[in-house]
């Protein structure tokens, strides 16, 4: 009998996940190093040196210590790669503000891939990160959200854009392909899926495309005109299907008081016929501008408008009866109206 030749060992198994964002920080220049010496910490020179697994929350990953460091050095500006710790003090509270504005950028840099929960900051932080409203970047009184927000602008240029979009959508596609095996218990299993037309799932499975302000009953079925693309008709979609995250209850004229989107800075003014009855009308309210009669809107607002959308003030038009045709022919969670609606930020 013939002696089995010995199979030698060549390869080591890694984590996939902790590959893409090690090449990620490659590519933006920097080492990483793993160490009991520090749980995460940065030396100014290009190296990021990163515990060891065993010093680990069970909820963290090399992948997310790797992704909050770059968000650190991006909410830091780019002269941070210059600096230890991104300039930051790690023995005052003086930078909290610094950690906080890293906290809203991780979040609304993962929030599109599924990924918020994935790659969420651990530790002692968990308390701020687990109070952040659903955009974190949103206007607000925290000192935190304007340098996240720049930060958030420094992601979207050359190279971190490209290094940043390609690890999130490579760890949101091994999401996908695990997603289905896990146990409730792995935090592969905090990963959301996308509807098939794009968007992420909605989170809440009693939400239905067949109950949504955004499904349009044609005559061949029901259309999404959330997902229409420009020159395209509007993508089939089955009532019964799970909603993706952009469904919103379905709403009628009486909803309008709360909007108002479309008599504001939905739009810029609303362009008059001559014909109009309008014009005749109220001749106080129309303006000529660049020879069309218009009716504006000084400050985002028609000057034909009132209220101010709460339940004690709705807004409302002063001359409804008698109101543009073009405020006539428009269509309740119509086209123009989502998109009016996406101006002012009540729709994504
Ligand atoms: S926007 Fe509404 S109709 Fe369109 S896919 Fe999402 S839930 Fe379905
Ligand atoms: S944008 Fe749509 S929901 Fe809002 S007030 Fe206009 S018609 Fe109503």
């Amino acid at each position: 009998m013939t002696a089995m030749p010995k199979r030698s060992i060549n390869h080591s198994y890694q984590d996939p996940v902790d590959l893409i964002w090690l090449r990620a920080a490659a590519d933006l220049g920097l080492t990483v190093q793993r160490s009991r010496d520090a749980y995460a910490a940065y030396d100014g020179q290009g190296h990021l040196t990163i515990s060891v697994p065993d010093e680990f929350d069970p909820d963290d990953s090399l992948a997310q210590m790797i992704f909050h460091e770059l968000c650190h050095w991006l909410v830091s500006g780019p002269g941070a790669r210059d600096l230890p710790d991104w300039g930051l003090s790690n023995t005052s509270r003086r930078d909290l503000v610094y950690e906080y504005a890293c906290h809203r950028l991780q979040a609304a840099l993962a929030a599109p891939y599924g990924l918020r929960e994935f790659m969420a900051v651990t530790t002692v932080w968990r308390s701020y990160w687990n109070a952040l409203p659903e955009n974190p970047l949103q206007d607000g009184e925290d000192p935190a959200i304007a340098i996240a927000q720049a930060g958030f602008r420094l992601a979207r240029t050359s190279p971190f854009q490209e290094i940043l979009s390609r690890s999130l959508a490579a760890t949101a596609a091994i999401a996908d392909a695990v997603r289905g095996v896990v146990p409730e218990s792995s935090l592969w299993s905090t990963t959301r899926a996308r509807h098939r037309l794009g968007s992420l799932l909605s989170t809440s499975d009693s939400q239905t495309c067949g109950t949504c302000a955004w499904a349009i009953t044609s005559r061949s079925g029901l259309r999404c005109r959330q997902h229409k693309m420009p020159g395209n008709s509007a993508p089939a979609v089955q009532g019964t299907e799970r909603a993706c995250e952009r469904w919103e209850p379905q709403f009628t004229a009486d909803d309008c008081g709360s909007c108002g989107a479309c008599c504001r800075q939905g739009f810029d003014f609303v362009q008059l016929s001559s014909r109009d009855p309008f014009v005749s009308l109220h001749p106080e309210l129309v303006q000529l501008k660049d020879g069309r009669q218009i009716v504006p809107r000084p400050d985002g607002l028609c000057v034909a408008l009132n209220g101010d959308g709460s339940a004690d003030s709705p807004f409302r038009c002063r001359h409804y009866e008698t109101r543009p045709k073009n405020c006539r022919d428009f269509e309740v969670a119509g086209d123009a109206c989502l998109q009016a609606r996406r101006r002012v930020g009540l729709t994504r």
